[in-house]
């Protein structure tokens, strides 16, 4: 699964919709500080399902959705999408494996209601869960390496190392299967 578009609306700094297309292989994406840089990679780590406003570097998930500045009002909600190229339908589950792209979709009104949608259909934060399961992205896999990660993985527990190669060789999502059939 490719990175290939990003959407965003209301999302921190983003008030206006602003999409940044993957074209290329390695992108960089750079400016002075302040301008939004680190928001991108919390837009896309928001709309894979991260559920700890911390790791938003907020206090509270409300704090993802624009709050105003001199001239602006804040807004109602945030919303962002991101779209992946299909490039492998081995990767996903079943019921996507025809489709050339996948588009997640995650909004959040200032109410506090909130949608997730793969491909404008409404689903559970559970089915974006899965959809990511052994593909190498998704909130808690190895695809983001932010500052301090790379000393993680040294210094980790053999235990906890072991995780992170399962996901590599894809092997996550046959576990997690397991474990729920063995609940039933
Ligand atoms: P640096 O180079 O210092 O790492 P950066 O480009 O990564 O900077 P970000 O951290 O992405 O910058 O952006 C910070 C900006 O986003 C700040 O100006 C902050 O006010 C703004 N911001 C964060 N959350 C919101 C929000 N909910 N509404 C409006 N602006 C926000
Ligand atoms: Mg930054």
């Amino acid at each position: 699964m490719k990175i290939k578009r990003l959407e965003l609306s209301g999302f921190k700094s983003f008030v206006d919709r602003t999409v940044v297309n993957f074209d290329h292989a390695i992108m960089g994406i750079v400016g002075p500080n302040g301008c939004g840089k680190s928001n991108i990679v919390d837009a896309i780590r928001w709309c894979m399902g991260e559920q700890s406003a911390k790791h938003l570097r907020g206090k509270s998930m409300e704090d993802v959705i624009f709050n105003g500045s001199e001239s602006r009002t804040p807004a109602d909600f945030a919303e962002v999408t991101l779209t992946f190229e299909n490039d492998d339908p081995t990767d996903v589950p079943i019921e996507y494996k025809d489709y050339a792209e996948i588009a997640v979709t995650r909004r959040l009104h200032r109410t506090g209601d909130s949608e997730y949608l793969i491909n404008k259909t409404p689903v559970r934060l559970k089915d974006i869960t899965d959809l990511f399961l052994g593909t190498g992205v998704g909130t808690k896999a190895y695809s983001i390496v932010e500052q301090g990660k790379i000393g993680l993985i040294v210094s980790a527990k053999p235990e906890d190392r072991r995780l992170l190669i399962e996901e590599a060789a894809g092997i996550t999502k046959f576990k997690s299967r397991k474990k729920q059939a063995e609940r039933k």
